[in-house]
């Protein structure tokens, strides 16, 4: 038989995320108990030909050799960590609002006066497009060691046409430059600019009429996100912009319910969003029209946490509703100056009772689904693509239970191996 060009051998336990204990393949995100369920093979072996998976099994069961074989005996083997919302390129950082929230003033205080979103504008649109790569590729790298082979990015720190595109075009080039695959999501809808303020009718119009079309026809973007909340954009603001992008050929997606219920869920669940993200204030009604859309809760924990909100997303509402569930770091630098999905995974159980097998598939095929990649990536499956991970545990549990540390042995992307902590 033709060698398989990289083989990974007697895996403690290989997460396949593929087949439920029933043995049956759910077809989309997992729902419910499917979310618990692992598609665990102990003894496990993965073979990779042209980057994609050739078998998965147990060692014994196979027939192949590798050009490049690894021994993974005692590790857990696990699909590549799918980062599915972030704010990934932007300038800047706002440690002094940090310590303002520390003293008692509000996200929303600090954003009227001028801080938050609107301080982060300015700098990412005083800053080049070299300076943004920069940024942007050093940050990949942080995550990429930390098991991230897969993140969605946002624009929306530019709020004006040339500065959107300047972001999404930055993201085209990193994508094409770095290892980590990037989803590139518009988010022309994150505030109104300064020089809006007072028109917000006039900027809607200026996404409308201008971003949109400029950025569905140049293809920088696959997704169409809005900042749906009181004082920046309310319901029917969302859905104008969200319906327009799906003109567009954007896909929508939305902040929602994330400092208070805003409707967010509710028009996710109308507009058949791919994903509704926050949701820590959503409305009974908004959860079952999502229920019954199949749109995927993203639910950030970072946030909630770094705004020291006391209350978190109802993840195992959402869980035993079968809404189906996906993690993520919102990486930005007002509410969530995190990086890494292994820490929100530790803090989606923390905070959110999520157990440890949730997170993982939240973190894995659900994560692929938020971002239309569900049938290429997020699950170890013959066809799909090699981005796996080898973990230096023997069982999945310890993933979140060692908290704030980093787990990661290698990382493997398209069949290669992009990152290996025993050469460094
Ligand atoms: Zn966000």
């Amino acid at each position: 038989m033709e060698k398989a060009d990289l083989v990974v051998k007697g895996a403690k336990e290989l997460l396949t995320l593929g087949k439920t204990d029933r043995n049956v393949r759910p077809t989309g995100p997992r729902r419910g108990r499917e979310m618990s369920e692992l598609g665990i093979v102990e003894d496990g072996a993965l073979a990779v030909r042209d980057g994609k998976i050739v078998f998965v099994g147990k060692t014994q069961e196979l027939k192949m050799g590798g050009k490049e074989e690894i021994n993974a005996s005692g590790r857990v083997v696990l699909p590549g960590f799918i980062d599915s919302h972030t704010h990934l390129i932007f300038a800047g950082s706002r440690e002094k609002e940090f310590e303002r929230r520390l003293l008692g003033e509000s996200y929303q205080e600090i954003a009227e006066g001028g801080g938050g979103i609107l301080s982060t504008v300015k700098a990412t649109r005083d800053a080049s497009r070299e300076s943004l790569f920069e940024l942007g590729r050093n940050r990949l790298d942080e995550m990429l060691q930390w098991g991230t082979t897969t993140v969605e990015v946002k624009s929306g720190y530019g709020l004006r046409t040339e500065d959107e595109i300047k972001i999404l075009e930055v993201i085209q080039e990193l994508n094409r430059k770095h290892s980590i695959d990037l989803v590139p999501t518009f988010l022309g809808g994150h505030e109104v600019p300064i020089e809006y303020r007072g028109n917000k009718e006039g900027y809607i119009r200026k996404i409308e009429e201008e971003m949109l079309p400029q950025i569905s026809k140049m293809n920088l973007a696959s997704f169409c996100d809005v900042f749906c909340e009181e004082g920046v954009f309310d319901y029917e603001e969302s859905r104008r912009i969200l319906k327009k992008g799906k003109e567009y050929g954007l896909k929508p997606k939305i902040h929602a319910d994330e400092l208070s219920s805003s409707g967010g869920a509710d028009l996710a669940g109308e507009l058949g969003a791919i994903s509704a993200d926050h949701l820590t204030y959503p409305s009974e009604k908004g959860l079952e029209g999502m229920r019954r859309n199949g749109t995927i809760a993203v639910l950030l924990p970072g946030t909630s946490l770094f705004l020291r909100s006391e209350t978190h997303a109802p993840a195992r509402r959402m869980i035993e509703m079968g809404i189906p569930v996906a993690l993520a770091t919102d990486f930005n630098p007002g509410s969530s100056p995190i990086l890494f999905m292994p820490i929100i995974f530790g803090l989606a159980s923390l905070l959110m009772r999520m157990t440890p097998a949730e997170v993982i598939t939240a973190g894995t095929i659900n994560g692929a689904y938020a971002v239309g990649k569900g049938e290429r990536v997020g699950s170890l499956e013959v066809g799909k693509d090699a981005d796996f991970l080898i973990l230096n545990i023997d069982h999945y549990r310890q993933l979140p239970y060692w908290f704030g540390q980093n787990l990661v042995e290698k990382v493997v992307k398209k069949g290669k191996v992009v990152w290996n902590r025993s050469r460094v």
